[in-house]
């Protein structure tokens, strides 16, 4: 659903070292400590086959990497598309133990998926690749040692799927206390409340907080979304409800535009049969792609793929607000044009933090036994991006450094202070 229209050359990998490296330079970082969260703990490739509709079989390829795990069993998503591979999935991962440090969870960074365009898949198909992929992965997962999550082409049904297979090859005592072997599961089948918007609700509350410190507030403010996936139109349907106007969305097949505003909820009801797409969506103008990040507007949110801001492109953006929906979205070369040019980056381990607190509010809700309400939901999630967002903004005016420089020394210190309280085994 949301391939790339401009390709960095920069693998993503090579872009989350640099802010790494960056970071651990800033806070002379334990080179013993740095030696270690430089690389991964595991890197599991999985092959494994499935019977297509046309009765003939593929052999599919499934990465899961586990990055870290000093703070607590591994976290992060899957995601279905063809530029997932073992570099991508490092790098997620690597991503994921920032987020999960930042945000202050019990959790380290995980991330995988398998390089398929699910689009050329039948619903069975995709039905039978997710089981078995779960196969596959057998005890590489579970619920209390890495726990999986939707991400990018991945969704609610693709999470019921995971967890069916995983406790339907449990023993039959075991079988009903691994509903947390995944998050982001269907409300029905241990799903939570409010998990579906909690990524593009972060989003738009983090850009609503940075505006509050300048002392303005959303009325009028216009902005423009690349990704029209879960993120992309949760974080327009928040910002629009508070008065903000969302002016072009772009995806991989095309960019629209309308100056006097775009109804989130009837492009939302566009792009619903059309696996996605926006394309053709009567109530904007098709514009040419390179034109997107050069709109005139207040702030943008890349909410697709990462390495989509580049020195190819960062010197055309207007905007003073860039809030990373997606993970990785600027690379190193655009970072430093953006922020030369006094641009201020939410960055992605802050700014999409809501998906995986909804993450663990669901976790926990199935550790328990309960069931939250959705308004409970939203407002614990409000209560703990409030908080983060004020812990950050703090280190950015003590250290005067950038939002993500402060985001990156937060999340790293943490986990340079648990193994400093430990030690090494043996
Ligand atoms: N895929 C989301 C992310 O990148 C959510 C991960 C999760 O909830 O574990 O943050």
């Amino acid at each position: 659903m949301l391939k790339t229209k401009t390709i960095s050359k920069q693998n993503m990998y090579d872009t989350v070292m640099k802010q790494f490296n960056k970071t651990a330079d800033i806070i002379e970082l334990n080179p013993n400590i740095r030696k270690i969260l430089g690389i991964t703990n595991n890197e599991i490739i999985v092959h494994f086959p499935v019977k297509m509709d046309n009765g003939k079989v593929e052999v599919f390829t499934g990465y899961r990497v586990q990055h870290n795990n000093a703070l607590g069993p591994y976290k992060g998503g899957l995601r279905y598309h063809t530029t997932v591979d073992i570099d991508a999935a490092k790098a997620l991962a690597m991503w994921m133990t920032w987020k999960t440090s930042l945000t202050g969870l019990p959790y380290g960074g995980a991330k995988g998926g398998i390089q398929i365009d699910p689009r050329d898949y039948s619903l069975a198909e995709l039905e039978r690749i997710t089981r078995r992929f779960t196969y596959a992965l057998g005890e590489n997962i579970g619920p209390e040692h890495d726990i999986p999550a939707p991400d990018v082409n991945t969704n609610t049904q693709t999470m019921a799927w995971i967890a069916d297979t995983y406790m339907s090859t449990k023993s039959t005592s075991e079988r009903s206390h691994n509903q947390h072997v995944v998050t982001g599961k269907p409300v029905g089948s241990g799903g939570l409340e409010g998990r579906d918007r909690a990524t593009g609700y972060g989003v738009y509350l983090s850009i609503k907080l940075l505006l509050k410190t300048k002392g303005e507030d959303l009325k009028g403010k216009t902005f423009i979304v690349q990704g029209y996936g879960n993120v992309g139109y949760w974080a327009s349907h928040f910002l629009i409800e508070d008065g903000a106007v969302l002016i072009a969305v772009q995806d991989a097949h095309a960019t629209i535009y309308n100056e006097n505003g775009i109804d989130s909820e009837k492009l939302a009801q566009h792009t619903e049969p059309r696996k996605g797409s926006i394309k053709g969506f009567s109530e904007a103008n098709e514009i040419d792609a390179t034109e997107f990040f050069g709109l005139d507007c207040d702030i943008v949110i890349p909410a697709a793929l990462g390495n989509q801001i580049t020195a190819e492109n960062a010197y055309r953006i207007k905007a003073s607000i860039v809030a990373e929906g997606a993970n990785g979205p600027t690379d190193n070369e655009g970072e430093e044009i953006l922020l030369q040019n006094g641009v201020t980056i939410l960055p992605d381990i802050f700014c999409n933090s809501g998906g995986v607190i909804g993450s663990y509010f669901e976790w926990l809700q199935n550790r328990n036994g309960e069931l939250w309400q959705l308004e409970e939901v939203l407002q614990k999630l409000e209560k703990k991006i409030t908080e983060n967002f004020y812990k950050i903004h703090a280190e950015v005016q003590k250290r005067e450094v950038d939002w993500r420089t402060a985001a990156y020394i937060l999340a790293i210190t943490r986990i340079e202070t648990a193994y400093t309280q430990r030690g090494i085994f043996p």
